[in-house]
């Protein structure tokens, strides 16, 4: 039998990338297509590097249709899409909403559109943004829990993209649907020729520090030490961006191979363990033995305080667990930021 092929869109971003090379590795055939709205095209020479083979790939903008339809007439054995291809800057989102709710639900709408038409699965990267602020008494966090009010328009994209999904899959008999949480993905391949490559100055924490170590930013700020937590800073579950691939093959061998499984259902894909800001930094500090200039200033605006995941859903029913130790995770994060910079 003929191996079964995966559209990614989103191939050339950071989770996509590395969701790519987890599933060639298990069997599977891709295709990828990306605008490089937010990567670069040299992110699939470290693909073909790792996998010694070039992937299908397609240059174009999943909002268009045109450009979809050609796809998917193009390679006639996709069976499944997963759908990274977003925008994901919180802060950009607020001040441009309107780009954010164009992007991420027409990109969306194309994908469903297409899988209708086909017959296809679809597995949909979404953000443990979905739940805002967590009750205390609710983590750690698990499907069950509310989805309320998204504290950014990225995370209400996110949101209605999930309620679109739903009523898609209520519609339409053949449409099968994974919903996929994230919580916090940090690091890169073993192999540090692919990772996290933010354009400009980096919003998330884990670039932050790498680039800091490296010299090319002169301290960490950390966002607010009065916080109701152990150590005064926020609190996420820090996931491997390697684990977290291994995830979305999971989750399409399901939609594929289990006849019985759902035709919509929702995981959380984190490790269980919540992990301060200044854990966090402290842990790269001693793992990575390298300066990291620190201080501490305000909060920032829309940060939640605490938030980890309940996996168990994930582990029993994909038999998928995050298990890779955190000092693995953040010397690859080092490791990639020293390759990209030529630091020996
Ligand atoms: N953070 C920080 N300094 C930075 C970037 C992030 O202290 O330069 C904190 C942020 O306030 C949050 C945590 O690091 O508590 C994770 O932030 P990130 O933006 O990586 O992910 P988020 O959880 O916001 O999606």
């Amino acid at each position: 039998m003929s191996k079964a092929r995966v559209l990614v869109t989103g191939a050339a971003g950071y989770i996509g990338s590395h969701t790519i090379v987890e599933l060639v590795k298990a069997g599977y055939n891709v295709v990828g297509i990306d605008n490089f709205s937010n990567s670069k095209p040299s992110v699939l020479d470290g693909i073909a590097a790792i996998l010694s083979e070039r992937i299908p790939f397609v240059e174009g903008d999943c909002c268009d249709t045109a450009t979809m339809e050609k796809l998917f007439r193009d390679y006639d054995d996709i069976a499944a899409t997963i759908h990274f291809a977003a925008h994901k800057a919180v802060g950009e989102s607020v001040r441009e909403p309107v780009k954010y709710f164009r992007n991420n639900i027409s990109s969306l709408l194309n994908v469903v559109q297409m899988s209708v038409a086909k017959g296809t699965s679809i597995v949909f990267s979404s953000s443990c943004t979905v739940y805002g602020e967590p009750d205390p008494e609710n983590l750690p966090i698990s499907e069950t829990a509310p989805r309320k009010s998204a504290e950014s328009p990225y995370g209400r994209t996110k949101q209605f993209c999930e309620d679109i999904l739903e009523d898609s899959v209520k519609a339409y008999p053949n449409l099968k649907v994974t919903l996929l949480r994230y919580f916090n993905p940090i690091g890169a391949h073993p192999s540090a020729l692919i990772g996290e490559m933010p354009g400009g100055v980096p919003e998330n924490l884990v670039p932050y520090i790498t680039q800091t170590a490296a010299g090319i930013r002169s301290e960490l700020k950390i966002f607010g030490k009065d916080y109701p937590t152990p150590d005064g800073t926020c609190i996420r579950d820090y996931i491997y961006v390697c684990d977290l691939a291994r995830a979305h093959v999971a989750a399409v061998d399901r939609m594929l191979k289990d006849k019985d499984a759902p035709r919509i259902d929702v995981f959380n894909l984190g490790t269980g363990r919540g992990l301060s800001v200044k854990e966090l930094v402290d842990a790269f500090i001693s793992v990575n033995k390298v300066a990291l200039p620190f201080s501490y200033t305000d909060r920032r605006n829309g940060d939640i305080v605490q938030v980890w995941a309940d996996p168990t859903k994930a582990e029993k029913i994909l038999g998928w667990k995050a298990d890779t130790p955190l000092d693995q995770i953040l010397k690859s994060a080092w490791e990639w930021e020293k390759k990209v910079r030529n630091i020996q």
